[in-house]
């Protein structure tokens, strides 16, 4: 290894500080890139390409995971993506932010075996950021172009790998979103420090170099009604996301500095975007040196504990009702939060909250909690223990207990819609067809609170029964011409 290689780079008396640093950053990166090829090959060439690939039948798109890692181990790498992108919209946002240890990787057999997992995730990434580096990723073309147009309401991943999909098909693709960027949760809800925004930007890049339209500050049931969009577009896909939060009812909840999740990490999320963001520059939503309790167990819980800790807090605690065993959240982000010296309250609940003169939170008063009998799901329900209290200082205290729909109907303006008694969209899932016709639904809006992958597999399944849809109709018409 050179000394150029290293990163000794010998920089002459006149060359600019600027360029010196932009050779060093080209040699670490050229270090950085030798080392994750080899890497990614080491770990391609431990799959034991065995018969029964757990790991692709528990990976929600089905990707050919054995595939693509012989043709990675074998250095073929531009057909190992090719392989990894035929089942996949994104799938260098799945190798980042998929809870492996539940999916694909948690079902590895090496891993099963208890010689550990080969890390699925990491190759699938490395194998898409190579493609994009070397210019192999291409906007979707169409062999032929098609008359009909498709209405999209949403911007994230459901909605715009439908959008990806139709276009291959040729349709004529109109994305709406109520928000001013493309991505949906992908941008303002999940960290940087976890999916990194220009990963998502170059993505919305190459769909409107594809040809999709986006309408963006564009709140489908303000602007138009989905009604109305029916009346524009030969389909409408719904792929609106869950976005009420669910709210904890404890005396002492009304006093200031108690936020919801998703307003504590938009705000972070546009604050890193370059976005003024009032509420962050005041410090109400900013974490830096306070003493930070976040209340839920949920990937959302651990998002926000993991950016109070980059933020500088002071302290940072989490208070979960169940315990480690029964937490939502993926075990391995559990890991990482503690590894950051995040603190962990497991089987404790907040009882009450407490304030200063002035309004604002001091701490938080928690009860212990015992987990008794098992519901009718399964899970033993929580039960508070008489007398068990303590108390946690606290000066900012998020809510992150999870999302559930808003009032899609009335929201949407469209009162005939049919939802679930849980409020997400009711759904024909062989045809992804909601009970209105042309109206197609997929994501979170339909499972509630779920993954991105499953967004995507939602959204892909979505723009195939549209195309089906739509080619039976053509075919009608053209039967109806002919007699
Ligand atoms: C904090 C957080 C962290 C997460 N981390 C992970 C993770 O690490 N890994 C993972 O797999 N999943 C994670 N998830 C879940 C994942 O983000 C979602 O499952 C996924 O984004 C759902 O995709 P979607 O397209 O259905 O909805 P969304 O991503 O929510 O997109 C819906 C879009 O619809 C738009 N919209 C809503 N209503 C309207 C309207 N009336 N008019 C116009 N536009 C509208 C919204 O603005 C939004 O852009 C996380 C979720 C949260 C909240
Ligand atoms: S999409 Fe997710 S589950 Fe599927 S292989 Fe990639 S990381 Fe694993």
């Amino acid at each position: 290894m050179t000394a150029k290689m290293l990163g000794f780079v010998t920089v002459g008396r006149q060359m600019p500080e600027k360029r010196a640093a932009e050779a060093r950053r080209q040699d670490f990166d050229e270090i950085f890139r030798s080392y994750a090829a080899e890497r990614a090959a080491e770990q391609a060439n431990r799959c034991s390409q065995c018969g029964v690939p757990f790991c692709l039948v528990h990976c929600p798109v089905h990707n050919n995971i054995p595939d693509w890692l012989k043709l990675t181990a074998e250095g073929r790498l531009e057909e190992a993506y090719e392989a990894s992108a035929a089942t996949n919209n994104f799938p260098e946002i799945c190798g980042r932010i998929c809870p492996q240890d539940r999916l694909c990787e948690g079902n590895c057999v090496i891993e099963q075996a208890g010689h550990g997992t080969v890390t699925i995730g990491a190759i699938e990434k490395y194998i898409t950021d190579t493609a994009w580096e070397r210019g192999w990723v291409k906007p979707a073309r169409p062999k032929r172009e098609r008359t009909e147009s498709i209405g999209i309401v949403g911007a994230g991943p459901a909605g715009l790998a439908a959008a990806e999909e139709l276009r291959r098909h040729g349709y004529k693709v109109t994305v709406y979103d109520r928000y001013d960027r493309v991505g949906g949760l992908l941008v303002y809800g999940i960290p940087n420090f976890k999916l990194e925004k220009p990963v998502v930007e170059r993505r919305a890049k190459l769909l409107a170099e594809a040809g999709v339209r986006f309408k963006l500050n564009f709140e489908v049931g303000r602007k138009a009604t989905l009604d109305e969009l029916r009346e524009r577009h030969a389909a409408v896909l719904v792929a609106t996301g869950v976005y009420r939060a669910r709210e904890i009812q404890a005396p002492g909840i009304g006093l200031s500095n108690i936020v919801p999740a998703l307003d504590y990490l938009t705000a972070s999320n546009r604050h890193s975007l370059g976005d003024r963001v009032a509420e962050f520059e005041d410090g109400t939503l900013d974490a830096a040196g306070r003493r930070v309790v976040v209340i839920g167990g949920g990937d959302t819980a651990m998002d926000c504990v993991r950016t109070a800790v980059r933020q500088g807090a002071r302290s940072v605690t989490c208070l979960y009702r169940r315990d480690r065993a029964n937490m939502p959240g993926s075990a391995r982000e559990v890991q990482h939060a503690e590894e950051e010296g995040v603190e962990f309250q497991w089987l404790a609940q907040p009882e009450a909250f407490l304030g200063d003169e002035a309004g604002r939170i001091t701490a938080v008063r928690a009860q212990r909690i015992h987990l008794g009998i098992a519901d009718a799901t399964g899970r033993q329900t929580p039960q508070p223990i008489a007398g068990a209290h303590f108390v946690l200082p606290a000066d900012l205290a998020i809510e992150a207990l999870g999302f559930d729909p808003e009032d899609l109907p009335a929201g949407l303006g469209t009162p005939a819609l049919e939802v679930t008694r849980w409020g997400t969209i009711k759904l024909d899932w062989r045809r992804m067809a909601t009970n209105l016709e042309a109206v197609f639904a997929g994501g979170d809006v339909v499972r509630g609170a779920s993954l991105v992958v499953w967004a995507i597999r939602d959204g892909r399944d979505a723009a195939a029964s549209i195309h089906r849809h739509l080619m039976a109709k053509t075919a009608a018409a053209a039967a109806v011409a002919a007699e």
